[in-house]
Parts: C-alpha cells; sequence; structure tokens
C-alpha cells in the first residue's frame, strides 16, 4: 500500500524565480532523507504542493517517515493524508467518514469542522457545499460526534485539486529555507556542545554545511575525532552531506606553545584555526565561517578576544549562538539530537596546553607583536597542515 504525505511549506517568502528555486531544493532535501528509509518511495510537485509517497510492509510506521522529513528545513507542515485519484464526491465522504472513524477512535464529544479548498474552480461543488455535505455524512456516521466552526478538536481538510487530499493532521516541521538556497559556509567543528547547534541554526536558513576539525594527535585521541565525525553525521540529517576537513594541528599547537606567552596561547591559536579554516573556505566556495561562539563564555570568547580573533578574518564570521546562554544552547543540543554525543569526555585541542590563566582582555597589538615570534617557521607548518587535509564525506 501507498502512504501520502502532503509537504506544507512557507509560501509567503516565494517570489518569482526564487519560488521554484526553493522547491526544487526541497524536493532534493525531501528526496535525500526519504531515502534513508529503504523503503519504495516517490516525492511528487503538483500545483503549488510536495506530495511524498512511500510504500508499505509489516514494520511500515508512519512515526519513521514523519521523523525523516522532521529533519528537513523548509518543512512547515507535514500531513499524512489519504490521496483519491477519483473526485466522485460518494468517494470523497467515504473516505472522509472512514479518516474519522479510524484516526478518533475515541470521539465521544469531540468536535469537528470541514475545510474544504477548491483549487479545481470546476468541480461541481464548491467548498461551502462540500463542507455542509461532507460534514452530514460524518454526522450520520457518528452521530457522537458535534460541529464547531469556531474552535473544533478536529479539522477535517479536503483538497480538491488533480488529486483530492483528506488530511487532519499537521505535524509542524522545523521550518526554516531548504538546505543549498544560501550558499554555503564552513562550520569550525569541535566536540563540544556548541558548534553542531551552531552549524544546525545556519543550515536552517538554507546554507549548506562544510566543516572543518582541527586534531591534535597524540595529544586528542582518535576517539576524539571519532566524536566529530558522529556529531557531524548527526548534523547532516539536516543538512545532507558534510565534507569534514580534519587538519593535523599539533605541530602548530607545539610551536605557538613554544613560542609565544603562554596565556595568550589561545587566542593565537584561535586566530590560527581562523585563518586555516578561512583558507579552505576560499577554495571550496565557502562564504563565510561559523562558530559556536558566545559572548562571555569563556576567556576566548570576549568581546576583545572576539576583535583580536576577528582580526584575521576577511570572510564574515556567523556566529548564531552569540546571545544565547549556555542552558538554551543545550537545550536546543538535545532537541537535535547532538547533546549526549557532545558531552562524552574527550580531549579537546583547545584545553590541552591551556593557561590557568589566560588573558580575557587581550590587546591586538600585543597579540600581533608575540605572534611575530612565529614568523621563522609558521608558514611551513600552515601549508603542510593544509596539504595534509583529511576530508571526510559525512552522510
Ligand atoms: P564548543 O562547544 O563548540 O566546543 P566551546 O565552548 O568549547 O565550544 P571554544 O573551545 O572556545 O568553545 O571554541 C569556540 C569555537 O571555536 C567552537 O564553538 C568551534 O566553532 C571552534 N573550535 C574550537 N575548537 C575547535 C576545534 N578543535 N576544531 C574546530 N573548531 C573548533
Ligand atoms: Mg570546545
Amino acid at each position: 500500500m501507498t502512504h501520502t504525505f502532503l509537504i506544507k511549506y512557507a509560501e509567503i517568502a516565494l517570489k518569482g524565480k526564487n519560488r521554484h528555486l526553493f522547491e526544487e531544493a526541497l524536493v532534493q532535501q525531501i528526496k535525500y532523507a526519504v531515502k534513508k528509509l529503504d523503503r519504495e518511495y516517490a516525492v511528487r510537485r503538483a500545483q503549488g504542493r510536495i506530495y511524498v509517497d512511500i510504500e508499505d510492509d509489516a514494520s511500515y510506521d508512519d512515526d519513521e517517515v514523519i521523523d525523516a522529513l522532521g529533519h528537513v528545513f523548509g518543512i512547515v507542515g507535514i500531513c499524512p493524508i489519504i490521496s483519491l485519484e477519483d473526485d466522485d464526491f460518494e468517494g470523497i465522504c467515504r473516505a472522509a467518514v472512514e479518516h474519522m472513524g479510524a484516526e478518533y477512535p475515541d470521539r465521544e464529544g469531540l468536535t469537528f469542522k470541514v475545510n474544504a479548498r477548491r483549487a479545481r474552480k470546476d468541480y461541481f461543488k464548491d467548498s461551502m457545499e462540500i463542507n455542509a455535505d461532507v460534514g452530514e455524512a460524518i454526522l450520520n456516521a457518528y452521530p457522537e460526534l458535534r460541529v464547531d466552526v469556531h474552535h473544533p478538536d478536529i479539522n477535517l481538510y479536503i483538497e480538491i485539486r488533480e488529486t483530492i487530499s483528506i488530511y487532519s493532521k499537521v505535524i509542524p516541521g522545523p521550518g526554516g529555507m531548504p538546505v543549498g538556497t544560501s550558499g554555503k559556509g564552513m562550520l569550525l567543528l569541535s566536540g563540544g556542545i556548541d558548534s553542531p547547534v551552531a552549524g544546525y541554526m545556519v543550515a536552517k536558513r538554507g546554507v549548506k554545511i562544510d566543516a572543518v576539525y582541527f586534531h591534535a594527535p597524540p595529544y586528542t585521541s582518535e576517539r576524539a575525532k571519532q566524536k566529530v565525525v558522529d556529531l557531524a553525521r548527526i548534523v547532516s540529517a539536516y543538512t545532507g552531506p558534510i565534507y569534514l576537513h580534519v587538519i593535523n594541528f599539533t605541530d602548530i599547537q607545539m610551536y605557538i606553545y613554544e613560542k609565544c606567552p603562554h596565556d595568550e596561547l589561545t587566542i593565537i591559536m584561535r586566530r590560527y584555526m581562523m585563518r586555516i579554516a578561512q583558507t579552505i573556505a576560499q577554495e571550496t566556495g565557502s562564504m563565510g565561517l561559523i562558530t559556536g561562539e558566545s559572548i562571555g563564555q569563556v576567556a576566548s570568547q570576549t568581546m576583545q578576544s572576539l576583535a583580536c580573533t576577528d582580526e584575521v578574518c576577511e570572510m564574515p564570521v556567523y556566529r548564531p549562538l552569540i546571545g544565547f546562554d549556555k542552558n538554551e544552547i543545550v537545550e536546543i543540543s538535545q532537541k537535535i539530537g547532538t547533546f549526549e554525543t557532545s558531552i562524552l569526555p574527550f580531549e579537546d585541542c583547545c584545553t590541552i596546553f591551556v593557561a590557568k590563566h589566560p588573558v580575557t582582555k587581550p590587546k591586538l597589538d600585543v597579540i600581533i607583536r608575540h605572534e611575530h615570534n612565529l614568523d621563522e617557521g609558521i608558514d611551513a607548518l600552515v601549508k603542510t597542515a593544509l596539504e595534509t587535509d583529511e576530508v571526510i564525506i559525512v552522510k
């Protein structure tokens, strides 16, 4: 049997040519999401609507499909529908009655309203007549139901288009814009709580995500790297495949440790992370960097520190969590499913060499002066780090 879902998306934001791009990208992302269910499927576009057909078997579960579609940005509502090819009115009434019976077994005292929409103006009944006649058929079958046109418990929708859709459940989608409609950004992805959330939030606005992780073996283990891959995989359920660049940062970190004041280590390290991320971004078509920073969270995220970090960046740095408290970030990470992985206790390359008292108000001129201590060897180390970039395609 085929189960059909009607996909609702926000149409207000769409004008002219953008609408086509938006729908095309949405269809691509929907296909990516339902392909994982390993079932026969079809995604159809018709008359400003997107329909998803899924073939079932004994193990079929609507919730699985709804979960998959719930990961697609751009979707505002997911509606399991009864889809009729035939527009014969008796058939519509019968299907509506069956739907109410099957979906609401405990219907004593419930109220409902029929909301017909006739997109095909040649249909022989107008929406008012359809509302009245289907309503009557339902009341005949289930006298225990009542009609309430103002605040019904159940809204039964009937759409008369090329095909007929009957449904009463609209499950909220994640909203946002389909990934691929807003260019590409480079996420600095660590194993922490914040950066996966930052990637999710920017992707939600339609941005395709690449990622870079700075790895410092043997100070950071293979398991710490695997944790980042796992986080990228969870985020990729929303964003589509992520090209994860793993950069070996050990020699750069050691060199900074050797040559620069230890209380400035973190800030100088972060400046090198930004420089390297930016080079990869420029080479791979990303238009901005994305980090999980939030003002004042740690010493390297004060306004002064962020100013020092920003100074090396020639492209915009997007920090979607900038005004969030930690508990608000944790809430989102729980919602999107990254939290449990983020809190696994593996080393983080930023914390290995961290000073006991890092500067909280670094002065840019001082930082730049101390960075000159690196002049002799740093370019070669950055070059090697870029040349040995390991790209993992995570999906
Ligand atoms: P997170 O939870 O994302 O690790 P954090 O609170 O630990 O954040 P920092 O360690 O100061 O914060 O890092 C700030 C941001 O810098 C991170 O959100 C991330 O975007 C980036 N970052 C930090 N370490 C790395 C790393 N090893 N590889 C890639 N990006 C990193
Ligand atoms: Mg971190």
